[in-house]
């Protein structure tokens, strides 16, 4: 859609609106559908090619409004998420379907998933202990437990350790910025051999410095063997998922308790809207149940309905699915994969560039969109280099570090961004490569 569509079909959103308001003294207070209504409604997958915006809106009046707020929020929801698994081809178990025993949940954030799976994988060891020793006190446990993620996860991942009261510890990672079975075992039995309980492991596809990613066909095993909790965080990188040719960097999924990733990063859906599967939602409806009076309802125990209240930290939630219903018929499943690309293709344009200068290096594997690169030389030189190309202001760079280097990131991420964007980007770059080259020398 382009800016002229846009500003069009906005206009006749708030006419939409506009009407709604004018006419709801005659639409019906309470939804007149039975739980399961709209699943039947729609397709079972998302379309392949591009659909006309009309036919969404039409299919909006149609198949949302009768179920107004709720439950079309929560059906709607658990049937894209359905359709975004499928998209991912996650192994079956993580889908809902009709009576599935998984399923998926739009939360906010993927600190917020990350939260959730350790908040419910501190649950679900507690409750085993105890029951083979009750007279095991949460406390005695909580001070035991340990959870793993690599040197290379997101500060998030820590966080949620902060968050939650256990213990957490960094594995080193491998040359490839890799979580690996040698140094998680490694960490399993010095921290057994002290009396802890390890019982979560996260596991990252896609680390937001190098886009790295966590070999999960050796971590995944040791979690099923040792009876531990594995989270996915594929933040970034889970929207390529959907190419097929970028799948394989999912395999191992199958070990995962619970895998997610944000759309709203990378698959064209607006902030906020992060993904997350689990594979039993027993295991997060276990965790977080309460049913106070004012929350009941007529469906509450009846197993017909999903209660996404029980999924997530707050009670109150958006209707985030709108967002994805949109976007994937409004693109498509090619659409959406023809963007992924794209930006990776621009990425390794990109990186042939940097290789074609010998005064730069290449300090990771280009996967996905990032390109980590550093002039050859000292800290202070990349240091001074960042500098100048933000005070510039032409474009923007946000560093890491990699083992003791300073690096540059550049990120493909607009939907607008196109090769002469790459190439006008590379030749600034490489014009305030000089000039700190020059100074270094006087
Ligand atoms: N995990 C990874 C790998 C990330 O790259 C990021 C953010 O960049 C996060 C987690 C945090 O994401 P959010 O802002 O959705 O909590």
């Amino acid at each position: 859609m382009d800016a002229s569509e846009f500003r069009r079909r906005g206009k006749e959103m708030v006419d939409y609106v506009a009407d709604y308001l004018e006419g709801i003294e005659g639409r019906p207070v309470y939804p007149n559908v039975e739980p399961g209504y709209l699943r039947p409604l729609i397709p079972t997958e998302a379309p392949q090619e591009p659909e006309a915006f009309e036919d969404v809106i039409n299919d909006l009046e149609k198949i949302i409004m009768p179920g107004a707020a709720s439950p079309a929020c929560t059906e709607l929801e658990t049937v894209m998420m359905d359709w975004l698994g499928k998209m991912l081809q996650l192994p079956e178990e993580f889908l809902a379907g009709k009576d599935g025993e998984g399923g998926g949940v739009i939360q906010g954030s993927a600190s917020e998933a990350t939260l959730v799976a350790l908040l419910a994988a501190r649950t679900k060891v507690t409750r085993r202990l105890q029951a083979a020793s009750p007279e095991l006190t949460q406390a005695a446990i909580m001070e035991k437990l340990v959870a793993y993620f690599s040197d290379q996860a997101h500060s998030s991942v820590e966080r949620a350790g902060l968050i939650g009261g256990v213990q957490m510890k960094a594995i080193p990672s491998d040359g490839k910025f890799a979580m690996r079975a040698s140094a998680l075992q490694e960490a399993l039995e010095r921290d057994k051999a002290a009396g802890l309980i390890p019982f979560l492991v996260v596991a990252t596809l896609g680390t937001t410095s190098c886009c790295s990613f966590d070999n999960l066909l050796e971590v995944g095993p040791i979690c099923k063997k040792e009876d531990m909790w594995l989270h996915i965080d594929a933040a970034y990188a889970g929207s390529a998922f959907i190419c097929p040719e970028f799948r394989h960097l999912l395999n191992g999924v199958e070990f995962a308790d619970s895998f997610n990733f944000n759309p709203h990063k990378w698959l064209l859906v607006n902030f906020d809207c992060s993904a997350m599967w689990v594979k039993k939602r027993t295991d997060l409806t276990g965790a977080f149940k309460l049913d106070p009076v004012y929350l009941k309802h007529s469906h509450q125990d009846s197993g017909l309905i999903t209660d996404y209240r029980h999924w997530q930290i707050p009670l109150g939630r958006r209707f985030r699915s709108l967002k994805l219903w949109f976007v994937f018929r409004m693109y498509g499943v090619k659409g959406l994969q023809a963007h992924i690309r794209k930006h990776v293709q621009l990425a390794h344009k990109f990186e042939s560039l940097v290789r074609q200068d010998s005064r730069f290096e290449i300090c990771a594997e280009v996967t996905l969109g990032l390109v980590c690169f550093r002039l050859k030389g000292s800290n202070q030189l990349n240091e001074a280099l960042l500098q100048r190309i933000n005070n510039a202001k032409k474009i923007h760079l946000v560093p890491c570090h990699l083992r003791d280097k300073f690096v540059l990131r550049f990120a493909i991420c607009s939907r607008m961004v196109e090769s002469a964007h790459v190439q006008f980007a590379w030749e600034h770059i490489r014009e305030l490569g000089e000039d700190v080259l020059r100074a270094e020398k006087k």
